[in-house]
């Protein structure tokens, strides 16, 4: 049982970093957006690592910037550290990375986001798809609440049937915290598009007052710096912070690495 709630020129499904640049693009070009995720609170999460750019993901940043999006902005105005990878060797080898503030970020893309008027954010899991004569015409939530659409972006990370695996325990999530989205794999399926499981890792989350800070080498990050083409956007505050770098050892590397060999044994 399903009821109609709104008509929109393109839903977007997702608030990650692809979706948010997505609907941003969308609402530029003038169309009517109904941008649709899992958790309001969590829009442009970093799951993980808190970085922007680096090898070959500081150009694709960049290229963003030049097309409108806003990704670099948004770090421009949250990085606690930003340097030139590489930057005594040639070139072609030096990125551009910067560390974000992961609370901060998130703040400031919901902020544009939420300014924007022809974007409709609404926490909701889109489960299903309509199509009728083979084209999308439109998406249902999980509450049976049907939304049309001329086209439908589909942006949805992990998420989709999403499971997480710590050591040998494994069980359905998006991401930490977030629940999995369920059914709109089955519906995407039966209409002959195919999906497919990637996995991804993460560090170990380790307490601060357990680390020997002085073993560690110091990092810092370099002055004026920007991910995006203005140099009108400056860090909000001076929140800069060192990177600091450990070094791994023999026995770390192999309790790692039989961890994960378990992992794909289970899998
Ligand atoms: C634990 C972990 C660690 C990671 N570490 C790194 C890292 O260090 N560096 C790196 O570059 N990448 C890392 N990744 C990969 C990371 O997912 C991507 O870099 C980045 O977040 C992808 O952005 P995205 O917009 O494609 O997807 P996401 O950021 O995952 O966003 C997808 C969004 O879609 C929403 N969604 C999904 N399905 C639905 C639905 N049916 N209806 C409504 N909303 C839906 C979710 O709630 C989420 O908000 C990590 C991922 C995980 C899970």
């Amino acid at each position: 049982m399903s009821y109609l709630n709104n008509e929109y020129d393109i839903i977007v499904v997702g608030a990650g970093h692809a979706g948010c640049e997505a609907a941003i693009a969308c609402a530029k070009l003038g169309a009517k957006v109904l941008f649709a995720t899992l958790n309001i609170d969590n829009i442009a999460l970093m799951p993980c690592n808190p970085a922007v750019g680096g090898p070959a993901k500081s150009t694709l940043v960049r290229e963003i910037d030049a097309l409108g999006g806003v990704m670099g902005e948004v770090t421009d105005a949250t990085y606690i550290q930003m340097k030139v990878l590489n930057s005594s060797k040639g070139p072609a080898v030096r990125a551009l990375r910067a560390q974000s503030d992961k609370k901060e970020y998130m703040i400031f893309m919901r902020n544009i986001i939420e300014s924007n008027e022809n974007i409709h954010l609404r926490q909701a899991c889109i489960s299903e798809i309509i199509v009728k004569d083979g084209r999308i015409i439109g998406a249902i939530d999980e509450f049976g609440i049907e939304y049309r659409c001329r086209a439908i972006v589909l942006t949805t990370g992990t998420s989709l049937n999403g499971r997480i695996f710590v050591g040998l325990t494994d069980y359905p999530a998006g991401r930490l915290g977030e629940a999995p989205a369920l059914g709109l794999s089955e519906s995407l399926n039966k209409h002959g598009i195919i999906t497919k499981k990637l996995k991804t890792g993460t560090p170990p989350r380790v307490d601060s007052r357990t680390i020997d800070y002085s073993k560690m080498i110091i990092q810092p990050g370099m002055k004026k710096l920007h991910t995006s083409h203005s140099d009108q956007i400056d860090r909000l505050e001076n929140k800069f912070h060192a990177i600091l770098q450990e070094q791994t050892n023999l026995r770390t590397k192999l309790s790692r690495q039989t961890s994960i060999n378990l992992r794909c044994i289970k899998v």
